[in-house]
């Protein structure tokens, strides 16, 4: 697993020969020799199932792990990281003692176009509850195209959501693109009861995919077409992120 540095961003290798390191002498110089990787995760305080997570992910395990359960992933990874908090442990780069959770996906950050196939990849990824939030709506993105796709997720059973704002804070250039979309999820609605159109005043514009990860940012998935502008959201997969996310993208209060 990558620890990464708050700082300055640099990847840090996490494995038990470092953690062994960190936890230092004291610890394990009373020890047995012949350590067994279990007895480190009880160590570390990680029993069970908690240390077979902890054992596999400081064996580099870890992205096969996520497809299983990336919340317990996520726990186990973030405490790991608590330990190199605790024990100061300095970034080579620029010194600072203050590391996260890389997380279980390469990439943390989405640019430009990339949010488009985000998209693609959250209706492609997405098993049990979609969430999608967007300043505005457009018939440029919400099109025949995205109702196929739309379509493929409701048949499957997944509870969709679709958040943005109403009518009113669409400007006169926008209505028309407005108005045929929303005709074409109205329709959508009708035909799955498991499609919700929630229409808010909003500017959020964000993904959440099940409890496996959340996207929150600057692009308005729901009527940005052309990508013109510079765009930029970030990806997490926190368990509390990911539902506070959720929650944020469903309230109304304003
Ligand atoms: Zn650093």
């Amino acid at each position: 697993m990558d620890a990464k540095c708050v700082e300055c961003g640099k990847k840090l290798p996490v494995n038990t020969a470092l953690l062994k390191n960190v936890v230092g002498g004291s610890l394990i110089t009373g020890a047995a020799v012949g350590w067994t990787s279990y007895a480190f995760a009880g160590l570390l305080g990680f029993y069970g199932g908690a240390a077979l997570i902890a054992i596999a992910l400081l064996a580099g395990g870890g992205a096969v792990l996520a497809s299983k359960d990336s919340v317990a992933v996520t726990k186990v990874g973030t405490k790991i990281t608590d330990i190199l908090n605790k024990h100061q442990f300095p970034c080579s780069n620029c010194g600072a003692a203050t590391w996260i959770f890389a997380g279980i996906q390469d990439n943390d950050l989405v640019s430009g176009l990339a949010h488009k196939t985000e998209l693609d990849k959250a209706f492609q990824t997405v098993r049990r509850e979609l969430v999608i939030a967007s300043g505005f709506l457009s018939s440029y993105v919400v099109n025949e195209v995205f109702a196929e796709k739309l379509r493929l997720v409701l048949s499957k059973n997944v509870a969709v959501t679709l958040v943005f704002s109403d009518l009113r804070s669409h400007s006169e250039w926008q209505k028309t693109g407005f108005k045929v979309a929303l005709k074409l999820l109205d329709g959508l609605s009708s035909e799955y009861p498991n499609l919700r159109l929630l229409q808010k005043h909003t500017h959020q514009k964000g993904i959440v995919v099940d409890n496996q990860y959340a996207l929150i940012g600057s692009f308005n998935f729901l009527s940005n077409y052309r990508v013109e502008r510079a765009e930029t959201s970030s990806k997490v997969s926190d368990e509390a992120s990911i539902k506070g996310l959720k929650n944020e993208f469903l309230s109304c209060k304003s």
